[in-house]
């Protein structure tokens, strides 16, 4: 599974944004997903603690 996540800005364990499509070309060639330009807010799965995410703050997570 690959996805986008970010990286909590509190705990700094992963916030999983979304999930990258099945094909082949989804998983070598990625493409960003779109991300408000006010930002994404997410709550940590971890520690529950809410921040407003960038587009630049993505990453790509491959595993
Ligand atoms: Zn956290």
């Amino acid at each position: 599974m690959a996805r986008w996540v970010f990286t909590c800005k509190n705990c700094f364990r992963i916030v999983p944004y979304t999930e990258i499509g099945r094909t082949l070309m989804d998983y070598f060639f990625p493409t960003k997903p779109k991300v408000p330009s006010e930002g994404q807010r997410l709550e940590c799965p971890q520690c529950k603690t809410k921040y407003v995410y960038q587009q630049t703050e993505l990453w790509y997570e491959r595993n």
